[in-house]
């Protein structure tokens, strides 16, 4: 239980999934490699000069590597149920510390396990908790629900070496590293190399969480020094480097064991990082860029298109019915929000159709932040400051200036898009939840304080509506959907938007 969140306290559970018949031995094992808050453009094979990334940019170079790929969420939970689910986070409801999945949901885990493959996790924090229903499916699920004092990345990969050599055939192995998520401590040759800006001094701050923290949650705080955000900056450079080397150890392992070749690798991140792009550190509370833009390759030797660079717009939430696909373990399609993106990754089209209407990102906290994505337009649609954004993503890539005054009529055309997708049901229908105890929400409330997650003193809580369909109206209300005028004013998008998580 999470009475033993702490350093050095791994949990490992066994869980029994239901009878599962045997995988055929040829079909091809699945290793999904998950790094914590990792942004697409800190790749040297994503454009950052710096070569951070050796071993990611030479995995790119075998992988089908997708240019434009987004988290459905700038926070881990609900975007690693998403990916799990292929439900966007409105329709998992998997978005607070509150309460779990709805049993009536069957992860890809499960699907898998269902299908013979031997199944583990290796989840090195809180925020991946059994509470929330990632256990399910997992022959081995293993927590260590560590906070930001350490190192867990070697932790994480020697977990994952022993589930893979723990058995022959067909495996799932999902492996979430850590060490990126702040507080950026990498071991000392790494941060040594990256000593740009000012490190905060004796007296100025007690360490990064605070550093952050404030500026996350202060409503009146002022910008932090230019100087102060490249050291910042730099430190996240070194844990990526660092990070890059537990991900080569890993792929080495796979190399040893003779399973590279029929291994499909997914590699990505579970949402961005922001440096102060739109005045606030770290992520969770913001759906731009910086927060949401992830990089995603896909590698499976002579079977997924090597060498291959996809503009394609995607999301995590189109990896469940992709895997599926390509492992050949049968599934309805329309179970799925995201789409199989395997026509692409097999070379039969040169890009899978995106969603019309664009992706749909929503922020932790039940979503209080909630808009849609394509690679032309960005609206964003904040419901406890009522503001409205839009977004000209070619003209202007960094989200920096609003349109919506000077837009109106797109604004209103993407306003309607939003309330139609807010509006649409899940597939199957309204997903139910499972509101969590007292007892659990406490413990995981410990777990996030723990990590900086922390509320502000002035931000309001999150709604306490338990009832989905309740929840659907009351964000319908709000986005005022069955008016046709815009439903809120629309403030300069420089006003302080600061929130609790
Ligand atoms: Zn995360």
């Amino acid at each position: 239980m999470l009475g033993n969140v702490g350093k050095g306290l791994a949990v490992a559970l066994a869980v029994i999934a239901g009878s599962a018949c045997s995988a055929p031995v040829d079909q091809p094992a699945i290793l999904i490699i998950s790094i914590d808050s990792l942004r697409a453009d800190k790749l040297h094979v994503y454009g950052d000069p710096r070569e951070l990334s050796p071993h990611m940019d030479r995995l790119a170079g075998e992988s089908t590597r997708f240019t434009q790929a987004r988290s459905s969420s700038p926070w881990t939970t609900p975007s690693v149920m998403t990916l799990f689910t292929g439900l966007a986070p409105p329709s998992h409801h998997v978005d607070n510390n509150d309460r779990g999945l709805s049993p009536h949901v069957t992860l890809l885990a499960e699907r898998l396990h269902d299908a013979g493959y031997r199944t583990g996790a290796v989840m090195p924090a809180v925020t991946l908790a059994d509470h929330f229903g990632f256990d399910r499916g997992f022959d081995s699920f293993v927590l260590d629900a560590q906070g930001h004092d350490g190192i867990s990345g070697p932790w994480s990969v020697q977990r994952a070496v022993e589930f893979l050599r723990g058995g022959e055939g067909p495996f799932f192995l999902y492996v979430h590293l850590w060490d990126v998520h702040y507080n950026y401590e990498a071991p000392s040759p790494y941060a040594a190399r990256f000593e740009a800006g000012r490190a905060p001094g004796p007296g100025e701050t007690d360490g990064i969480p605070r550093l952050i923290k404030r500026f996350r949650l202060a409503d009146e705080a002022e910008p932090l020094p230019d100087d102060r955000v490249a050291w910042l900056e730099g430190q996240y450079a070194a844990e990526i480097l660092y990070t890059d080397e537990q991900v080569g150890l890993l792929l080495h392992e796979l190399e040893r064991l003779g399973r590279t070749q029929n291994t499909i690798v997914v590699l990505t991140g579970d949402h961005g990082e922001a440096f102060q792009e739109h005045l606030v550190l770290g992520h969770t509370v913001h759906l731009y860029d910086e927060m949401v833009h992830v990089p995603l390759m896909v590698r499976w030797p002579g079977r997924v298109r090597g060498g291959a660079v996809s503009d394609t717009p995607v999301g995590l939430i189109d990896l469940t019915p992709t895997l599926l696909d390509l492992a050949g373990v049968a599934h309805h399609a329309s179970a799925f929000e995201g789409r199989s993106l395997v026509p692409e990754l097999m070379g039969e089209v040169s890009s899978v159709s995106p969603p019309t209407d664009g992706l749909l990102l929503s922020t932790s906290r039940r979503g209080r932040v909630r808009g849609l994505w394509t690679p032309e337009w960005a609206y964003i649609y904040d419901f406890i400051q009522e503001r409205a954004e839009l977004y000209d993503l070619a003209a202007d890539p960094g989200q920096q200036v609003n349109l919506v005054a000077q837009r109106p009529e797109e604004a209103e055309l993407w306003r309607r898009r939003l309330c139609e997708r807010l509006a649409a049901l899940p597939p199957g229908g309204e997903i139910d939840v499972v509101p969590l105890s007292q007892a659990t929400r406490e413990a995981l409330d410990a777990g996030f304080a723990q990590l900086g997650y922390t509320a502000g003193p002035r931000r309001r809580p999150p709604r306490e509506i338990q009832d989905p369909a309740e929840e659907r109206r009351a964000f319908l209300d709000e986005l005022a959907c069955d008016s046709a005028a815009p439903a809120a004013q629309t403030h300069d998008q420089k006003d302080e938007q600061t929130d609790g998580r």
